[in-house]
């Protein structure tokens, strides 16, 4: 059985081993800081649908079609949430839609990323999501939509390993290169663009070798102390923060070696 891996494990890895131990081989779950929220939820269901469902007959929708979306997707919602996402949707149609000239119908909308990747004789299956994918003159663009209220700009490094994974997984599904990766913000208006290029390609089977190499041996999962840990979940158990570290419940650890003995 593969190994599933996502940029979200590979950033953690690659922030701090001991961490990654934590929350994924020892299944201990951490609290997430974002939750995905009913709104963001709608806002992403209606951005969807507007791409997906429309007739592409006419160069631009009207505003009105953006509308629509937010009506089937926004019942479930409050009064103040329904206005405020609607408002959302008007100012994203006057910004990215009509600016254009003609929209274009993108190459897929709410998909996964699916891929294999082998690294020292372990099989890795990379999973991602992604809101858009657009087709650009030389390869893809990926765009993400965020709904926060503020923008949270990434730190870089998480950046370049998300691309560097998504580029080899839409490399072995389109065959084609991701050319960047856009965050957009949808309360804000804001869009941050990442060009990708071939050494984001290069960090992530990098990571991914010394990931593979660590799950075979098991060696120990060392901390990496810094900036980060204000935000672990796990600073209780770890010793480079904690002069009396509990000791964390042994979790999933078994099943995981078993999985990797039968991948072998
Ligand atoms: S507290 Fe810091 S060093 Fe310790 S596990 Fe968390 S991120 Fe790693």
């Amino acid at each position: 059985m593969a190994y599933p891996l996502s940029a979200t494990k590979l950033q953690l890895y690659h922030r701090c081993p001991q961490a990654y131990y934590f929350r994924y081989e020892l299944g201990l779950k951490a609290a997430s800081f974002f939750g995905s929220t009913a709104m963001g939820t709608a806002l992403h269901q209606t951005l969807a649908q507007f791409y997906q469902n429309w007739h592409y007959l006419e160069p631009l929708p009207q505003l009105k079609w953006i509308h629509q979306c937010w009506q089937q997707h926004s019942h479930h919602l409050n009064p103040s949430q329904m206005d405020e996402g609607k408002e959302i949707l008007t100012n994203y149609y006057f910004r990215f839609i009509a600016s254009q000239t003609v929209l274009r119908r993108p190459l897929a909308v709410e998909g996964k990323i699916q891929a294999q990747i082998r690294a020292a004789n372990l099989e890795f299956s990379i999973t991602g999501r992604y809101d858009r994918l657009d087709y650009m003159e030389d390869g893809i663009e990926l765009i993400d939509y965020k709904s926060n209220r503020q923008l949270d700009s990434p730190k870089l490094e998480d950046i370049d390993l998300q691309i560097g994974l998504y580029y080899l997984g839409l490399e072995q599904r389109y065959h084609q290169s991701l050319r960047r990766l856009s965050l957009l913000y949808l309360r804000t208006g804001d869009k941050l663009v990442y060009d990708a290029n071939p050494k984001q390609k290069r960090l992530a089977r990098a990571a991914i070798s010394e990931l593979a190499v660590r799950l075979r041996t098991d060696e120990e999962w060392e901390p990496n102390p810094g900036e980060h840990c204000q935000q672990c979940a796990y600073k209780r158990y770890c010793p480079a923060v904690t002069s009396h570290p509990e000791s964390p419940p042994i979790g999933v650890k078994r099943e995981r070696q078993m999985q990797l003995t039968l991948s072998l």
